[in-house]
C-alpha cells in the first residue's frame, strides 16, 4: 500500500447482495469503509452503519490503498474502473469470472501500477460474516498483497490462497461449482423418479444425503488415481459392471416417465471409455473416464 490510510481502512465497489453483506461485516468489525455503487440508494444502509459514500469509482478508489471490487461481472469491473488512477493501489477482485478473465484483469491492473488478487467467493450473502456457516473465498495472484491484507480479507469469510497464478482462484471456484451442479443434477433425477409414487420426498431425503456422503469417497479416490494413472488396482466396482448396470437406471427412468437427460451424459461417458477398449478398461474404476474429457 502506498497511502497513509490505517491498515483497517478500505474501499468497496459494488453494493449488490454480496457487496452489501461484505460491507456490513467490515463495518461491524470496526473497519473504516468507503463504498461506491452505481445505484446510490443502496449505499444508504452501509452509510447508516458508518460507511463513507463516494460519488464515483474514482473518488472511492482515491480514498484507500486497498480496493475490493464486487460487481456483477468482469465487463462491469472494466467499465467502472475505466480511466480511474490505480497507481499504487491494491485491488482485490471478488467479482465472479473465468480464469482467463482473472489473468487478463491482473495484467490490466499491473499495467496501471496496481497489485492484484482475484477472488472466488464460496459462500452466499447470508454466509458472509457467519464463521460457523463455513463460507470462504479462494484468492490467487499477488502473494504480497494477500499477506499484507490477510486480516482484513478474513473478516467476511475464510481466506484460502491458492497460488500466484491470478486465474487459479476462479479455476478453483468453477471446479467446485461444477461439481455442485453435477450433484444437483443427480439429486434432481432421484426426486423425479419417486414423483407420483407413495414415497415422500422428505423420506427419501435422509437416505439420499447419507448415500451421497458415503459416495464422497470418490473425490479422494479419483485424485489418487489421476495422480498415479493407475485406474485398475483395488477396483471393486468395475467400469464393465457399472456400464452393464446403467441399463437398469435408464430403463427405470423410462418406466417412471422421467427424462434421463441429467444422468445419461455421465453414463454415456462410462460407456465410451469401456467400448474404446473393453479388455483394457473393463476392470477400471470410473475415474478412468475423466481422461476422456480433456479436449
Ligand atoms: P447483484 O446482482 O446483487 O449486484 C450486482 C452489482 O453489480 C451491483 O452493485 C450492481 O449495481 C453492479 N452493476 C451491475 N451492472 C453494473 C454496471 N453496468 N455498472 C456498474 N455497476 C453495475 O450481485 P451480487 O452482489 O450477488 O454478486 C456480485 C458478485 O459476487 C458477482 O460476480 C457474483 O457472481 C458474485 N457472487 C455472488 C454470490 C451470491 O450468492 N450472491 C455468491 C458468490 C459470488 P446496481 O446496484 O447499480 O445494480
Amino acid at each position: 500500500m502506498t497511502d497513509n490510510a490505517p491498515k483497517n481502512s478500505l474501499t468497496l465497489l459494488g453494493l449488490g447482495d454480496m457487496g452489501t453483506a461484505l460491507a456490513r461485516t467490515w463495518l461491524a468489525a470496526g473497519h473504516r469503509l468507503t463504498v461506491w455503487n452505481r445505484t446510490a440508494a443502496k449505499a444508504a444502509a452501509p452509510a447508516a452503519e458508518g460507511a463513507v459514500v463516494a460519488a464515483s469509482p474514482a473518488e472511492a478508489v482515491a480514498a484507500n490503498g486497498l480496493v475490493v471490487i464486487c460487481l456483477l461481472d468482469d465487463a462491469t469491473v472494466g467499465s467502472a474502473l475505466d480511466g480511474v488512477d490505480l497507481t499504487g493501489k491494491d485491488l482485490v477482485n471478488l467479482t465472479t469470472g473465468t480464469p482467463a478473465e482473472g489473468r487478463a484483469r491482473a495484467a490490466w491492473a499491473e499495467e496501471r501500477g496496481a497489485r492484484f488478487v482475484d477472488g472466488g467467493i464460496m459462500a452466499t450473502p447470508t454466509m458472509i460474516g457467519v464463521p460457523e456457516a463455513g463460507g470462504y473465498v479462494f484468492y490467487s495472484g499477488s502473494r504480497a498483497l494477500f499477506d499484507t491484507h490477510r486480516a482484513t480479507l478474513e473478516v467476511p469469510a475464510g481466506a484460502r490462497f491458492v497460488g500466484e497464478d491470478p486465474g487459479h482462484a476462479a479455476l478453483h471456484d468453477v471446479a467446485l461449482l461444477s461439481a455442485m451442479y453435477g450433484m444437483f443434477a443427480g439429486i434432481s433425477h432421484a426426486y423425479a423418479l419417486i414423483e407420483g409414487e407413495d414415497i415422500a420426498p422428505k423420506d427419501l431425503a435422509p437416505l439420499l444425503s447419507e448415500w451421497l456422503g458415503a459416495m464422497g469417497f470418490f473425490v479422494g479416490n479419483a485424485a489418487e488415481r489421476l495422480t498415479s494413472r493407475d485406474f485398475t488396482t483395488g477396483v471393486v466396482s468395475s467400469l464393465a459392471m457399472q456400464t452393464a448396470a446403467s441399463g437398469t437406471l435408464l430403463r427405470t427412468a423410462e418406466q417412471q416417465g422421467v427424462s434421463a437427460e441429467l444422468i445419461s451424459p455421465y453414463l454415456d461417458l462410462m460407456r465410451r471409455r469401456l467400448t474404446a477398449d473393453p479388455a483394457a478398461h473393463g476392470g477400471e474404476d470410473t475415474a478412468g473416464a475423466i481422461t476422456l474429457l480433456k479436449r
